[in-house]
């Protein structure tokens, strides 16, 4: 690991296009991207006429752009227009943290921009599996068809913060690689975060996207990844570096890069680099948001689970979702998702009408009820011994 490490620091900086674009009018757009891609190279650097791309957007829930919950659709268009002006073969695709990818594709703008340029959805519903004995934890992931059909990948990632990982950018947004269920088996196998983000890089390693177009025009700052709150960045950042892409979105949000594991792993499991980087295009100092909300405490939000005495830290120390009566309507969302048997979170007394109960002995901590709550009703909160241990 040292060793790839010290090779990737041999090589020539990783190149991140920051390029400056206010809103989501389209023609502002297609120029801002059309101008990220030049400062990297050019798009006919990435892609051959012909070949089949699958364009990935962040779809994590059927929810309006305007909620900057999801990729918007000008950025996805103007992608599009670039890669089929090289005479690429577009698809799309995305499998959803909720609902089925059509119906959130619809919601979220994205099925209107693909079929007005002719773009069909990929299968992100079915799954096969494929060996990968480079991985460092994992050797073997399930892969959407839509995923495995393709000749390469685009990836268009929102910049939002995570409770898990507090950045969900361009390493995290491939977790929407694996179809359906099979995304909660792997934060019930992956209970830690340094564990978590291992998987994350080394399915990124896998899959080796082409390209990387960061949607920063509107950001999400809070509670995120769907509840926070919309944030104007009116930033698009390009990048064949997922890891250095992350690194300065996490210099835009005034956000310590180191504190985002991903771009730990990432630069120690030679994916990418957060300390060897050229920002070309317009000053990132411009970008800086210092007052924007993200978890900035110190510490990882997660430890190792295994140990009895780290089961006990845990529930003492580790920030855990907790449910703001008020705001719930009892949907039941935070159930369904919760991947642990028992259910950390379930109704324990339904027809009483109450909101469901954390039981936190079981909480794995992946956060997952928070992130698909559709009421902004889980915040993820830090024990008393926490915040002393994270200031
Ligand atoms: S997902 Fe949110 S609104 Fe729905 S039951 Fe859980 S806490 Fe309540
Ligand atoms: S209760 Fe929430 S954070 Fe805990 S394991 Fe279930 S989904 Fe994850």
């Amino acid at each position: 690991m040292k060793q790839e490490r010290a090779i990737r620091n041999n090589l020539s900086p990783s190149k991140v296009a920051v390029v400056k674009c206010s809103e989501y009018e389209e023609g502002q757009v297609v120029e801002a991207v059309g101008r990220g891609l030049s400062l990297i190279g050019g798009i006919e650097q990435f892609v051959k006429k012909d070949e089949r791309i699958l364009l990935k957007p962040n779809m994590l829930v059927g929810t309006v752009p305007e909620k900057a919950v999801t990729t918007h659709p000008a950025v996805f268009k103007a992608v599009a227009r670039h890669l089929l002006g090289q005479g690429a073969q577009l698809t799309y695709g995305d499998s959803p943290g909720f609902g089925r990818p059509d119906s959130v594709a619809r919601k979220a703008g994205l099925s209107a921009a693909a079929d007005e340029l002719g773009i069909p959805l990929a299968d992100f519903s079915t799954g096969s599996t494929v060996s990968f004995p480079e991985g460092h934890l994992i050797k073997q992931f399930t892969l959407a068809k839509g995923v495995l059909d393709c000749d390469g990948i685009v990836s268009l990632p929102k910049m939002k913060t995570h409770a898990l990982t507090r950045l969900t950018g361009a390493v995290k947004i491939h977790f929407g690689c694996i179809p359906g269920l099979l995304k909660g088996e792997f934060h019930a196998r992956m209970s830690d975060m340094e564990r978590f983000s291992k998987m994350l890089v080394d399915l990124t390693r896998y899959l080796r996207p082409r390209l990387y177009v960061m949607d920063a025009v509107v950001a999400m700052e809070g509670n995120g990844p769907r509840s926070g709150t919309p944030r104007p960045m009116h930033a698009i950042l390009v990048s064949t570096d997922p890891v250095a892409m992350d690194a300065v979105a996490c210099r835009m949000m005034a956000l310590d890069p180191t504190l985002v594991p991903t771009n730990v792993w990432g630069e120690e499991l030679g994916l990418g680099s957060y300390t060897n980087i050229e920002t070309v295009g317009d000053s990132v100092a411009s970008f800086v948001v210092k007052d924007f909300k993200v978890n900035r405490t110190t510490g990882s939000t997660t430890g190792s689970m295994n140990s009895r005495l780290a089961r006990i830290l845990r529930n003492r120390v580790v920030p855990r979702p907790a449910i703001n009566a008020a705001r719930c309507t009892r949907c039941g969302t935070c159930v369904k998702v919760c991947p642990v048997t028992p259910k950390a979170v379930d109704f324990q007394n339904r027809e009483a009408g109450g909101p469901p109960v954390h039981t936190y002995s079981r909480c794995i901590r992946c956060y997952c009820c928070q992130e698909m709550c559709p009421e902004n009703a889980i915040t993820v909160i830090t024990p008393p011994i926490g915040r002393l241990l994270h200031r």
